[in-house]
């Protein structure tokens, strides 16, 4: 599948994002790691190459990164090795111990990066899919009253989509996203949404099950691939919508649909940024029956099949008890059948 980002092929199947993760960040015999003080400056401003294998400790990648920084003049050399930024593995796994990384498997999101810098770090550093500028917002959400576009982080270089592998009681489910556009999201062992929609599954499973604001797809992806026939998915964002249409195709062999056709490409959503009217992103068909919607789930009463529904809405604030009840009672008197926050 071609990235819509950079163009090469970094989307892939489940099933083989699944295959390579035994041993993928594990070390060979020759593997050296070297543990480094994350509160304290780099000590020698030296590192390690990757090894034979191709795999370099994790600490030993952020020496490297740490080099880069002071020979940019990012930092002057008394900085911790923290400051160098977050990393954000590809594929995302729960871990126990720290990875070792092998090539392209690494996102870098800092808020003090250069540009420069990030040309650098993605053609020097092999582990580095992509350099990310963060701020000290939370990329892509969306205005309720969905007036102004949500703000995102910027991709200085490389590549910023990886994929997260998410369990459920039903098997794995890999989501793939675009690290500067959406919220991030790290597997856990335990992900008390994906918890919370099994509950509502276990009392029965639904004709319909609507995830109204999907994100990049995992609450609705669970409910699929714990056997509902029918799975609507829907945001307001581009780039939420658009990930979850590629999600359903990443994770299709493990559905009982036979096709996935999509009706809108990621440059046309782009340069939509925010949708009002639900638009049909993508359709799945088989025993099972995905679409994705790109648009206000306050709309999507008009597209969704008659009869009763089971909804989920991972709305982006959940403190605000007085709104979420008013949202709640709103979607009821549109969608017949239950409704839940998770
Ligand atoms: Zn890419
Ligand atoms: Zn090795």
């Amino acid at each position: 599948m071609e990235c819509p980002v950079c163009g090469r092929d970094c989307i892939e199947d489940a099933q083989d994002v699944l295959a390579r993760l035994p041993d993928l960040f594990s070390p060979c015999d020759q593997c050296s790691s070297r543990v480094l003080d994350k509160n304290a400056p780099l000590p020698g401003r030296t590192y390690a190459p990757p090894c034979g294998c191709g795999k370099r400790f994790i600490d030993e990648v952020f020496a490297n990164l740490y080099v880069i920084y002071v020979e940019e003049g990012i930092f002057s050399g008394k900085e911790p090795l923290r400051a160098v930024g977050s990393p954000l593995i590809h594929p995302g796994v729960s871990t126990v111990n720290p990875p070792f990384l092998p090539s392209g498997s690494l996102v870098l999101l800092s808020p003090v990066v250069t540009a420069p810098a990030a040309e650098r770090i993605v053609a020097e550093v092999p582990e580095v899919r992509g350099v990310v500028r963060s701020g000290d917002f939370v990329p892509g959400t969306v205005d309720p009253a969905l007036e102004e576009a949500p703000r995102t982080y910027d991709l200085l270089a490389g590549c910023d989509v990886r994929a997260g592998v998410f369990p459920t009681s039903a098997g794995p489910l890999v989501i793939y996203t675009q690290q500067s556009q959406v919220h991030i999201e790290f597997p856990r062992q335990r992900n008390p949404k994906i918890e919370s929609v099994e509950r509502r599954l276990e009392k029965g499973l639904p004709a319909v099950f609507v995830d109204a604001c999907a994100g990049t797809g995992t609450l609705g992806l669970c409910a699929a691939l714990h056997g509902v026939q029918r799975v609507i998915l829907n945001d307001a964002w581009y780039a939420a919508a658009y990930w979850s249409a590629q999600n359903v195709l990443v994770n299709q062999k493990s559905l009982d649909v036979r096709d996935v056709t999509m009706h809108l490409s990621y440059s046309e959503m782009r340069g939509l940024q925010v949708s009002r009217d639900p638009l049909l992103v993508a359709e799945a068909g088989g025993e099972q029956a995905l679409s994705v919607f790109f648009g206000d789930y306050r709309k999507l009463g008009g597209v969704l099949p008659p009869g009763p529904a089971c909804t989920v809405l991972d709305l982006f604030d959940k403190s605000d008890l007085e709104a979420n009840r008013r949202v709640m009672k709103e979607w009821q008197d549109r969608v017949p059948g239950d409704v839940f926050i998770p």
